[in-house]
Formats: C-alpha cells, sequence, structure tokens
C-alpha cells in the first residue's frame, strides 16, 4: 500500500501557504448542522458518531490529543435564535442545547453583539489538525503503508488482472501498478481524472486564518467553550491567552488583506482586547470546491478508481465518513 503526496506535512508550524488540511482549524459542527435530513445531515451525523471512536484509536502517547468541545454558535438575529431555539429541541439526545446571551454557560467575557443567545453542542467542538496529521502517519508507518513524496502525473488502465488495473506514473519517471487507486488530491483531482474521461470540476476557495497573543491579563480564554462561532468567525482559545482566529472564505488563489483586517476587527465590531492581540502567525490554504456537484464528492467511478475528495469547508468533519466508506467500497469490490 502506497501513499503518494509530494507535500505531507513537515514542522506543524503554521505560516504562509499551507494544503486545505494543514490550513484547517478543525471545527466539527456536525450536530447544529442546520438540515436534518438529507445526505450532507446523514454524512455529518455519521462522521460525529465515528470522531470519539477515531480520538481513541489514533491518540497515542508521544502525540495525545482530543475533542475540544463544547462548541457554542451565537444568534445573530432573533430569527436566528429561534431557529436554533428549534434545533437545540428537536436535538437534545445529541447534547443541544439554547442558551440565554451572556450566561455562565458561555465565557464570562463581555462580547460584541451578543443579545439573542447561542446554541450550545456539548458533543461538537475542534481537533488539531496537525496532531490528527501527526497520529495519522503514526498510523501509517504501523500498517506499514510506504510514504512516496512524489507528485502523480497521470493514470493509465492497465491490464486486465486486478493487481495491474491502473498504472501510476509519477514526476520522477517511475511507474507503479496497483490494483485500486483512491483520488484524495482535492484541487489536484481533476487533471488526474480528465484525461480518463471523468469530468470534474474542483474550484478553490481561499481560507486565511490567524493565531492571535493576548496582550491584555485580565482576559482569561481558559473559561471559553473550545470553540465559540460568532458572526461566522471560528474563535478557538488554545491556552489562557491565545487564541486561533478564521477563517475567511475568498475565491480565488490570492489572499486579501482587507478581508483579514475586517475578519480580526470583526467588521469593527471587536472588543478592544481583540483588536490589541498581536499576531503570533497569519497562514492560509485553499479548500477545494466541486462545481455542479455537493461537496464531497465520493464517486466509485470504475474497477479500482474511487474518488474521495471536494470535502469544501468539512474535510475534517467528514474525514472519519469518508474513511468508511471509502472502507466499504474496496471490499464490496473484494466480495
Ligand atoms: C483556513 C481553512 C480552515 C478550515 N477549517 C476547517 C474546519 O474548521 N473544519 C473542517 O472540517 N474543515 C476545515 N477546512 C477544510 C478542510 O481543511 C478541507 O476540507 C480538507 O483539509 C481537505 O483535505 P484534502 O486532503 O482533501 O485536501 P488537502 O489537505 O488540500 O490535500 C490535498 C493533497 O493532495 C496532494 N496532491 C494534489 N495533487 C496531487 C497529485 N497529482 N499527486 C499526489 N498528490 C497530490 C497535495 O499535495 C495535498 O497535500 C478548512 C480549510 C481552510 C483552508
Amino acid at each position: 500500500m502506497c501513499l503518494f503526496d509530494p507535500n505531507t506535512l513537515k514542522a506543524g508550524n503554521r505560516s504562509g501557504k499551507l494544503s486545505g488540511t494543514e490550513a484547517s482549524l478543525g471545527v466539527l459542527m456536525g450536530y447544529v448542522f442546520r438540515r436534518s435530513k438529507g445526505r450532507a445531515w446523514r454524512l455529518r451525523a455519521r462522521s460525529m458518531q465515528l470522531w470519539p471512536k477515531w480520538i481513541e484509536k489514533l491518540s497515542n502517547k508521544s502525540v495525545p490529543f482530543e475533542l475540544q468541545n463544547p462548541l457554542l454558535q451565537l444568534a445573530s438575529s432573533k430569527e436566528e435564535a429561534s431557529f436554533m431555539e428549534a434545533l437545540a429541541k428537536d436535538r437534545k439526545k445529541f447534547g443541544l442545547e439554547m442558551v440565554p446571551a451572556q450566561t455562565k454557560k458561555q465565557f464570562q467575557t463581555p462580547w460584541p453583539n451578543n443579545k439573542y443567545g447561542g446554541l450550545l453542542s456539548y458533543q461538537d467542538g475542534r481537533i488539531d489538525p496537525i496532531k490528527l496529521q501527526k497520529n495519522l502517519k503514526y498510523v501509517l508507518n504501523e500498517l506499514k503503508v510506504t510514504e512516496i513524496n512524489q507528485k502523480i502525473i497521470s493514470l493509465e488502465r492497465g491490464s486486465s488482472k486486478p493487481e495491474n488495473r491502473w498504472r501510476v506514473h509519477l514526476k520522477n519517471g517511475v511507474n507503479m501498478s496497483f490494483d485500486t487507486v483512491i483520488i484524495c488530491a482535492a484541487l489536484g483531482a481533476q487533471d488526474l481524472l480528465q484525461p480518463l474521461g471523468h469530468n470534474y470540476q474542483i474550484e478553490p476557495v481561499l481560507g486565511q486564518a490567524l493565531e492571535l497573543h493576548l496582550n491584555s491579563p485580565e482576559e482569561d480564554l481558559s473559561k471559553w467553550p473550545g470553540v465559540l462561532i460568532s458572526q461566522g468567525v471560528n474563535f478557538i482559545p488554545t491556552g489562557k491567552d491565545r487564541l486561533l482566529l478564521g477563517a475567511t472564505i475568498e475565491h480565488g488563489n490570492i489572499p486579501n488583506n482587507l478581508t483579514l483586517k475586517q475578519m480580526k476587527n470583526m467588521n469593527g465590531f471587536a472588543p478592544d482586547w481583540l483588536k490589541q492581540a498581536s499576531i503570533n502567525s497569519h497562514w492560509y490554504g485553499l479548500r477545494g470546491r466541486p462545481v455542479n456537484h455537493p461537496a464531497p464528492l465520493l464517486n466509485n467511478l470504475e474497477p479500482g478508481l474511487i474518488l474521495a475528495t471536494g470535502h469544501y469547508r468539512n474535510g475534517i468533519l467528514l474525514a472519519p465518513v469518508t474513511a468508511e466508506w471509502v472502507g466499504e467500497q474496496i471490499s464490496k469490490e473484494d466480495g
């Protein structure tokens, strides 16, 4: 078994341009999802069921990791609050609860525009995507998966013998044969698929994020929920005086400085302590968003060719359910 990627996780020090996964904040917004039926809800609900098992299996002594919860999403209008209230009633069994504005269940910090309360989800939250990748690498190593840091430049249909069904051509000129190829290359997927007659367009949607250091000793982030979502921005405490902030949603490949500034000052509503916080690091990454198809792309395209990519804004949340789906496709073929 081989994993091909010229660009897998390096130091885990986040700055500048990163892969989607390295850039990610790792927020799991599963149970707070607005819809209660259809594919998007089923995928989220199943992934949230699988996450605790994944954490248990993956977390090891050298890189322990856990789900940082709860997640609190503040309502920005009366209408949104009523919607959240109904959702909380409906999903009580999944750990959802409506909380009024500024209660102790929140985070004991005066927060702008917090007039309508919010939706508290005890099982949603956040996992550290860098630790996740380190742990995945550890497990791949245990499973004797060979990591090859090379770009695949093309795929070719091979012979009828199952073990030679797919020929993989690498950038360094080496060719290798496999019975099954799983394409999970996000924005790189379309170039591999098009010559084979499978046309999928995936567009880049850029996201910028920040790690801030607070310069106001009176603010103590240790009382905060695992994730606070206010006006569509995620605030994630990573220490008493450290906070992750993200992510912007920008079309194309080039980060916009103004969009970043607007996010940091919350369109002018940021409290002083947030405005005064200094930037420890700034990074960005591209999300792969399928055009004319709902995210993610999960398709068994032809014998031995599986597409599992294009997760847009939810690739971390949906990682377990994606892996489960891929496993099912392979088992079906093995019959
Ligand atoms: C700023 C930001 C914040 C985000 N926050 C969240 C969040 O809070 N929660 C959440 O669930 N999701 C979040 N996301 C989205 C999530 O990160 C992505 O959906 C997910 O990481 C996609 O994973 P991926 O492996 O498909 O793509 P990527 O992580 O982009 O990886 C694709 C890999 O494919 C490799 N590749 C491409 N072409 C080839 C080729 N020809 N041969 C070999 N290798 C190739 C690339 O080198 C790359 O390493 C965020 C994204 C960004 C940018």
